[in-house]
């Protein structure tokens, strides 16, 4: 019998479900590992995925499930892959409960990690009040009162977002902002009030923020908070294995999800800078139609 499956996904949120979805229905032998650290586990809702809005991400991936069982030959392994070694055609994936796995192709699904900014009270707001993408929960605080903890260039990508959801928002800056003159001129011209005390705590009540406290004593009240987070690799696997990067850690791929490592692919937010489930699940598909061409081509071209 054959040791090898046709493809290891590591990651099983939309980009590596969607691809084990096409894979399966091109009767490929699959498994995917997950170790079922969604990025967007902390949220109640997920929004603007077509016919599916506002669903929960655990039922979203419960309906996945189910639909999978239809084909066989995808496998699901809940584990870590820690290490993989070998080339194009003869992966070998070791996971944290010491299983092996070897595969033809691999894809990596793996998701990027929000390293939590050190704020206290934030993690009782987050993904209930407190959300970092407009384009997920902005409709949700249309026209509220917000704060927006954010700094440096980035303070004016979130102010000119938020600002199609609403024109009530102050921004903080956690500690003293090194923005020029003419940035802040930029801010002033906007009506924007921003504060560049530290925070000392965000307050709330059961997730819902009221207010923000800074540490030279301001209350800021608020009803909702956009921040954004440091961003990280969800798994350092595809550097490892040579993989090129961008400085901030999206792997980077051709319009097919291919790599510069002959065999592995890669899908979802770990290779895009848009970050939207929908986004994710279609460079998922894009990712398993790929690589079942590849594998087709390579069966193909053996028998000439
Ligand atoms: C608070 C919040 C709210 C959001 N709301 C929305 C929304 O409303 N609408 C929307 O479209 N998008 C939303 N997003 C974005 C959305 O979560 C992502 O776009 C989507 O989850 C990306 O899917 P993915 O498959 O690429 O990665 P993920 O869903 O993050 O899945 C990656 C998986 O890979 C696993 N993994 C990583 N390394 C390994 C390894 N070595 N071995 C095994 N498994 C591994 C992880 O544990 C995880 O399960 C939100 C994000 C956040 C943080």
């Amino acid at each position: 019998m054959e040791k090898h499956i046709d493809v290891a996904i590591i990651g099983g949120g939309p980009g590596g479900l969607n691809a084990a979805l096409v894979l399966g229905r091109a009767r490929k032998s699959v498994v995917v590992i997950d170790e079922r650290r969604p990025r967007n586990q902390v949220t109640r809702q997920s929004h603007g995925f077509l016919s599916r809005d506002g669903i929960s991400p655990s039922e979203l991936r419960r309906i996945a499930m189910e639909q999978m069982k239809s084909y066989p030959a995808v496998q699901f392994v809940e584990d870590t892959a820690v290490t993989i070694t070998g080339t194009d055609g003869d992966f070998q994936i070791t996971t944290a409960q010491a299983r092996t796995f070897w595969s033809k192709k691999l894809l990596f699904a793996v998701g990027m990690k929000d390293i939590p900014l050190d704020i206290d009270g934030l993690t009782d707001v987050y993904g209930i009040s407190a959300f970092i993408c407009p384009y997920c929960d902005g409709w949700e605080l249309r026209d509220q009162s917000l704060v927006l903890i954010v700094h440096g260039e980035k303070a004016f990508h979130l102010a000119k977002s938020l600002a199609g959801w609403t024109n009530q928002y102050t921004i903080c800056t956690n500690g003293p902002d090194e923005w020029t003159n003419e940035q802040r001129e930029e801010i002033k011209q906007h009506n924007i009030l921003t504060f560049e005390s530290v925070i000392q705590r965000i307050e709330s009540n059961e997730g819902v923020a009221h207010s923000v406290l800074l540490e030279d004593g301001t209350v800021i009240p608020c009803t909702g908070i956009f921040f954004a987070p440091k961003l990280a690799t969800g798994s350092d696997l595809p550097q490892a294995l040579g993989c090129q990067t961008t400085d901030a850690g999206i792997v980077i791929v051709d319009e097919f999800g291919k790599t510069n490592v002959p065999g592995i692919y890669s899908a979802g937010d770990v290779a895009s800078e848009l970050h939207l489930v929908v986004i994710a699940a279609s460079l998922g598909a894009v990712a398993g139609v790929s690589i079942n061409g590849e594998l087709l081509s390579e069966v193909w071209n053996s028998k000439i």
